[in-house]
């Protein structure tokens, strides 16, 4: 223990990993159960992360964050996501609305929200879905109209996670109706909720319980000009899609997690689930399985440490995040059902983790742009990376 130096990185993360496996351990593990069947926010979970810094951490340390890369946040990810996959959804939006700020921001954006997103004391995260665009995002109708100093927000956002219990989102806008093309006409607010900006409803899922997904309605909701992202119109789609790059590789670790989850378990129950005389690890179709499954989690994770590799040297990472998240979610899809049939009645029960992670796995395959829209990303990139 003596030899440790919390100033080299490399054993600071890992001293941050070891404390993030005690904090799961002690304050996730034995609750995660109960409070995902009850659909109950995680108070005590968000109070305790909060204290370990965890709310701040990519975000730098000048700006009171942890400062962590996004291979070591990748990692956090993971271990949290093999707990409670809930877990790191609270984390991700409000590190997606941070990361707008941290690289898109003005000086003065990132001076006065980043230390408060840091500290957990404003927790929030990223509007742009609305009831009728999610994948086509420059169909939005929400706008912002210059008033004096400032904007008159008006729409509506639906799908938000931390509607509820956050207080500060990213919003994406129009501020140009008519542009051509439309992406030209669009801008990112930070928005705090104060008048005309309120949680209309919460939304009921079939799993990623305890987070809360709601609907926002903004009516002449007034933002200061000064928070408008970048300072400058017609940028927000851009802002969005660089801080979608750091969500998707989010949720590509949150498919390892879920996914390795769902492997151990199913390597535990066979072991010591007998039948025709002999533990079903002993017959081949169930050896089977749990080779396909280990062998999806270690691709899923080399894809995913290969795109937040990219995302540290600053390279442009569409094509790699893209891929980490379609495989790792794929994977985390494939490996709780796999799971489910391994455990036999005992999946389907509610007294098992399985029937979460098979109720929590296909929302990766939707979240932070769906699979079938990462395929287009991919293939737009491959094409473009290789001309003839
Ligand atoms: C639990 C949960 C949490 C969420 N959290 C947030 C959040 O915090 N913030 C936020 O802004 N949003 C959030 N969302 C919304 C999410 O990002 C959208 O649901 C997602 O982007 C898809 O949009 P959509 O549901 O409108 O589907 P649509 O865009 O209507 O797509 C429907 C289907 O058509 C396919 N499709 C669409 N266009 C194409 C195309 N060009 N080519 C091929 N296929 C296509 C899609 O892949 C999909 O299969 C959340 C959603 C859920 C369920």
């Amino acid at each position: 223990m003596n030899s440790m130096n919390p100033d080299d990185p490399a054993e600071r993360d890992r001293l941050i990993l070891a404390a993030v496996d005690r904090f799961l351990d002690k304050e996730v593990a034995p609750y995660a159960h109960k409070l995902e069947h009850d659909d109950i926010w995680p108070a005590d979970i968000v109070a305790a992360m909060k204290a370990m810094g965890l709310f701040g951490c990519i975000i730098r340390e000048e700006y009171g964050g942890l400062g962590l890369s996004a291979s070591t946040y990748a990692k956090v990810i993971e271990r949290i996501a093999r707990v409670w996959m809930s877990v790191a959804g609270i984390i991700n939006s409000h590190l997606i609305m941070s990361a707008c700020v941290q690289r898109n921001g003005t000086e003065d954006q990132r001076r006065r929200w980043l230390p408060r997103f840091a500290s957990g004391e404003v927790r929030g995260g990223l509007a742009l879905t609305e009831p009728d665009a999610g994948t086509d995002l420059q169909g939005i109708r929400t706008t912002a109209r210059r008033d004096g100093d400032g904007y008159l927000i008006n729409g509506v956002k639906t799908w938000i996670s931390n509607g509820i219990h956050g207080r500060a989102f990213a919003v994406l806008v129009k501020t140009d109706a008519n542009a051509k093309p439309r992406h030209k006409g669009m801008s990112l607010f930070i928005c705090e909720k104060q008048d005309g900006f309120t949680a209309a409803r919460k939304l009921e899922k079939l799993g990623y319980k305890g987070i809360d997904s709601a609907e926002l309605v903004f009516d002449n909701y007034r933002v200061a000009g000064a928070d408008l992202v970048g300072g400058e119109e017609g940028r927000g789609l851009q802002h969005v899609l660089n801080g979608l790059e750091l969500g998707r590789i989010n949720v590509a670790a949150r498919g390892v997690g879920v996914a390795r989850a769902s492997l151990e378990e199913a390597t535990a129950y066979a072991q010591v689930r007998k039948t025709f005389g002999q533990p079903i690890c002993e017959h081949q179709a169930i050896q089977i399985k749990l080779a396909d499954m280990a062998t999806r989690v270690e691709a899923a994770r080399l894809l995913t440490e290969q795109a937040a590799r990219a995302y540290d040297e600053g390279r442009r990472c569409d094509m790699e995040a893209g891929m980490a998240k379609l495989f790792a979610s794929e994977a985390a899809l494939a490996n709780a059902t796999e799971a489910m049939r391994i455990h036999g009645a005992y999946g389907y029960s509610k007294e098992f983790n399985i029937e979460r992670y098979y109720r929590d796995a296909p929302l990766l395959c939707i979240g932070e742009g769906t699979n079938e829209l990462q395929r287009l990303i991919i293939a737009r990139q491959l094409v473009a990376r290789n001309p003839v």
